[in-house]
């Protein structure tokens, strides 16, 4: 990379993360959405895709030929009992069905915190290992990478022991030795890129632009683990730990770099737009939001 920097994104590259817009959109006002403002991808939350039905969801979005940077989420391993864990191995397999009926290019893992009342967090870990190894198998069969997200630690109690990407690294050459590809979906998309391994990571420049070990992990995961890279800011203050994200430029992550660090491990996937705003975004006109998603893609991502 060059003392400037990457040159500006291809404004192809953005993909609308259905939560920047889940207050005043539904899932078909999404889709429409960006087709008027020429946005090519979309990443749906899975309270969104059950309002529509998948099928008719993945209808429409095949018709509005946008590409399917995530689906948003499985994960949330953890629980207090044998029968808890279960569930959520059942429900991440019904997710890895519904990513698979609308070709998303991976399911997001949230993997889930500590179960109530408990203070065991290498215990909760543990039981994220062996829940994602316990969907692994049928994520195989159903072409469908999965994707870690690891979350800034002020969320490892409630929603996400996984923390820093080395340690979902670790997670991924744990239990995807080598990284060996998933899916024969990537002839069908007519040699499009896609996610490589069976097992990778999501990238979300919210919860890992402080980590002083980002650039080296960005280039361990290089591009057969690097899924999909989402983008929005850090704004200071932070008025909430869940709620209070930035529009890209209006916080301190420097994110034309991030998308160089990115793009030099090897990763062509889009840049998925994933803002939780409710103070600030949620309240405003999600047609306004989408263009200034446009305008601040171009200019900072
Ligand atoms: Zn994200």
């Amino acid at each position: 990379m060059s003392a400037a920097g990457p040159a500006p994104p291809d404004p192809r590259a953005l993909s609308l993360n259905t939560a920047t817009v889940k207050v005043r959109w539904d899932l078909a006002r999404m889709i429409d959405g960006c087709a008027r403002h020429g946005i090519r991808g979309i990443s749906p939350w899975r309270d969104k895709l059950a309002e529509l039905g998948v099928g008719e969801a993945a209808r429409r979005i095949r018709a509005a030929g946008l590409t399917v940077t995530g689906l948003c989420r499985g994960g949330m391993f953890p629980a207090a009992d044998e029968a808890g864990r279960r569930a959520a191995i059942d429900d991440n397999r019904r997710a890895i069905d519904d990513a698979a009926e609308l070709g998303a290019q991976c399911l997001v893992l949230v993997v889930g915190g500590m179960p109530a009342g408990s203070k065991d967090l290498a215990g909760a870990r543990a039981q994220v290992r062996d829940g994602i190894a316990a969907v692994l198998p049928h994520a195989r069969a159903a072409g469908v990478p999965l994707a870690i997200e690891p979350l800034h630690p002020m969320y490892a109690a409630d929603r996400a022991c996984v923390n820093t990407l080395g340690q979902a690294l670790e997670l991924c050459d744990a239990l995807d030795p080598g990284g060996a590809g998933v899916h024969a979906r990537t002839a069908a998309d007519g040699g499009a890129w896609a996610p490589a391994a069976a097992l990778g990571v999501a990238l979300d420049v919210y919860h890992v632009w402080w980590d002083p070990a980002l650039d080296a992990q960005v280039a361990r995961a290089g591009a057969a683990r690097l899924h999909a890279f989402h983008v929005c800011d850090w704004l200071v203050p932070t008025r909430d730990l869940l709620e209070d994200r930035g529009m890209m430029g209006d916080g301190v992550i420097d994110l034309r770099r991030l998308r160089g660090l990115v793009e030099a491990a090897g990763y062509r996937g889009l840049h998925e737009c994933e803002i939780f705003s409710s103070r600030d975004w949620w309240q405003r006109d999600p047609d306004e939001v989408l263009a200034t998603m446009k305008a601040r893609h171009a200019s900072h991502c």
